[in-house]
């Protein structure tokens, strides 16, 4: 199911979608004033996230709803999203303990082809803890499927591949 305004109205018309070809037009009648109209029918757009390079999950917690954050190959900066700083991996949190910039998550490559995950703290006021274990400065710490980051109060898990 679908809904749309009505452009008379502005009630909310629901409609049946599942059997509407892709850039079809329909004609749709308002239950509410009577009025018709047709509207151009846009499939869903399915966004396929990339999970080769894993992914991150952010449990929700107070500050936060749940999160799931694909990783690309290289650094992956994560932190608070804030408006003026701009980083790869913004999470969306009020949790004031999570600095702007807080880790780095370091996705690379061996000569065998295997995909090597390591995290690095990026000099947060609070630090960052591997399985609650504070990383020292410049430590890059390997993790591995299921391990948990600590920033601030927010806990993040580590999925080598696609999310549960
Ligand atoms: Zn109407």
């Amino acid at each position: 199911m679908r809904k749309i305004r009505c452009p008379k109205c502005e009630q909310f018309i629901r409609f049946e979608d599942s059997r509407i070809e892709p850039g079809a037009s329909i004609i749709i009648q308002c239950d509410n004033c009577g009025k018709k109209f047709s509207i151009r029918f846009k499939p869903k757009e399915e966004k396929k996230e990339d999970y080769t390079y894993g992914c991150i999950v952010v449990v929700e917690n107070v500050f936060c709803h749940k999160q799931v954050i694909p990783l690309q190959l290289g650094e992956n900066m994560f932190g608070r999203r804030c408006p003026g700083t701009v980083i790869s991996s913004p999470i969306d949190t009020n949790d004031t303990s999570m600095d702007r910039m807080h880790c780095i998550v370091h996705v690379e490559m061996d000569k065998e082809g295997n995909i090597i995950h390591k995290v690095e703290d990026y000099d947060s006021l609070v630090g960052t803890f591997v399985m609650n274990e504070i990383l020292q400065k410049k430590e890059k710490r390997v993790i591995t499927d299921g391990e948990i980051i600590t920033l601030g109060a927010t806990t993040l898990i580590l999925k080598t591949g696609a999310p549960d």
